[in-house]
């Protein structure tokens, strides 16, 4: 069993995104103790695998950098990764509360040199590409991972490319006998910050993401965009790897349909607008953009971002709702069929490409929480009473934007201060 000290002055903060992550500094640099538990082996979350941020279009890596500072220079913050909660019990201002960590098989002597990652032969799908690519058995997850150290994937224990990732470690760094603990804790309270998942594209049959190579999601999109990506950041089709010139964004895949995911993500149609930028960054005049909606969604200031991409004369938008998606085999193009309700004209659209502007849903079912907590009907934490000290942060609240979430994640801090605080008062 883990050693940790914590007691009913100590916050959980479960998920290290971007709102994980805000929760957990606003709450330590107002002096509380703050154990931040993330399950994969960094922090940032879904943030760290898109390529730009609307509206400003700045990389996500700088706000990130800014937040590992803070972090890195605050010791009121324990940081586990790899870590799970597996039960909660009690009531606000006394949870018990059981982890379960993963073994990293890598310690802290990690320099991240990538001698194991090259000693390894063995691939697998690269989570942080949405599976577009493949990395190592020993791997850094991403080029901004914190911490920087490396993981040795738990399939290749035991075989003989665990054994070379070892012997070609200068640094003694690789571990193979780690293994996985379990530790309990007393917390006073515990925000939630799990974040989101994208709506699994193969359960909207007739847009074919599982049978037409060139029709992809806008999670994936950002991951070819990015010059840390499977393609180095070149816009190529999966099919044949040829440059995606022409490229369809299909709005609300999935979602307010109540056949799929019933509510609106409110960000898809300004992922959208942001990602036609890119076609236009990297193909210049000879990239275009269309853009099938039901209904742009862009308010406040990001409605001047609506505007700026409707000028783009590469850009098209179409007012319709794509009824389904047959590939030409010929040429391997997405054909999109509908038809366009400004002027009512059946359309049936070749593309290079297509990109699903798939919805957000909670990544927690509803039925994994450790302990009974209120969801609306789409399954966010609900910010009600019933649920004592425990307060959602950032995207398990909503679907939300950066901005948005970490607004969140900063009132879910102050929420959980004041609980602590006051379980301080009735101790003194
Ligand atoms: C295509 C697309 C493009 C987008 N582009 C933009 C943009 O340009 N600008 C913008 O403002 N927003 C954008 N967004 C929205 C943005 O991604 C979210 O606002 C942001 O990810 C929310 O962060 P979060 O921390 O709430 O959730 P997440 O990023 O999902 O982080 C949750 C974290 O919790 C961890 N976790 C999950 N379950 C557990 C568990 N059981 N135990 C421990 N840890 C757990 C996860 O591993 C993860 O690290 C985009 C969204 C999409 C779909």
């Amino acid at each position: 069993m883990a050693e940790i000290v914590a007691t009913n002055q100590t916050i959980l903060v479960v998920g290290g995104g971007i709102s994980g992550m805000t929760a957990a500094l606003e709450a330590a640099e107002c002096g509380k103790q703050v154990i931040l538990v993330e399950k994969n082996p960094t922090v940032g979350g879904r943030v760290s695998q898109l390529y730009r941020y609307f509206p400003k279009l700045c990389h996500p890596t700088c706000g990130m950098e800014i937040n590992l500072k803070r972090l890195r220079a605050n010791k009121n913050v324990r940081l586990m990764t790899m870590t799970e909660v597996t039960g909660v019990s009690g009531d606000a201002g006394n949870y018990s509360v059981s982890l379960k960590i993963n073994p990293r098989f890598v310690n802290e002597n990690c320099t991240t040199c990538g001698a194991c990652g090259e000693a390894v032969d063995v691939q697998f799908d690269d989570e942080h590409n949405y599976g577009l690519g493949q990395r190592k058995g020993a791997y850094l997850p991403h080029a901004m991972a914190y911490p920087q150290r490396y993981v040795i994937d738990p399939r290749i224990i035991g075989t003989a490319d665990a054994d070379k990732a070892k012997s070609a470690c200068p640094v003694n760094a690789i571990d193979l006998n780690m293994k996985g603990e379990s530790a309990k804790l007393t917390v006073g309270a515990i925000i939630w910050a799990t974040g989101w998942r994208p709506f699994d594209a193969n359960k909207i049959q007739p847009y074919g993401y599982d049978r037409i190579a060139n029709v992809i999601t806008s999670v994936e999109f950002e991951r070819l965009a990015d010059p840390h990506g499977p393609t180095g950041g070149k816009i190529l089709r999966p099919s044949d790897n040829k440059e995606a010139k022409n490229i369809a964004f299909i709005q609300c895949a999935g979602s307010r349909d109540r056949n799929y995911l019933k509510h609106c993500s409110r960000i898809c149609c300004m992922a959208s607008l942001k990602q036609s930028t890119y076609v236009r960054e990297k193909f210049g005049d000879e990239g275009k953009a269309s853009i099938y909606y039901i209904d742009i969604r862009a308010i406040d200031r990001i409605d001047d971002f609506h505007q700026m991409v409707k000028n783009d004369p590469n850009v098209t938008f179409v007012k319709s709702k794509v009824a389904r998606i047959d590939e030409d085999k010929s040429t391997g193009n997405p054909v999109l069929h509908g038809v366009n309700t400004e002027g009512y004209q059946r359309y049936a659209n070749p593309h290079d490409l297509v990109v699903l502007a798939v919805g957000m849903e909670p990544s927690v079912p509803v039925g994994d929480f450790p302990i009974k907590v209120t969801v609306n009907e789409h399954g966010f934490i609900e910010q009600d009473e019933s649920n004592g000290a425990i307060f959602a942060a950032g995207c398990s609240s909503d679907a939300l934007d950066v901005n948005r979430a970490v607004q969140s994640a900063t009132a879910s801090a102050l929420r959980a201060i004041q609980v602590v605080n006051r379980a301080a008062g009735m101790e003194g």
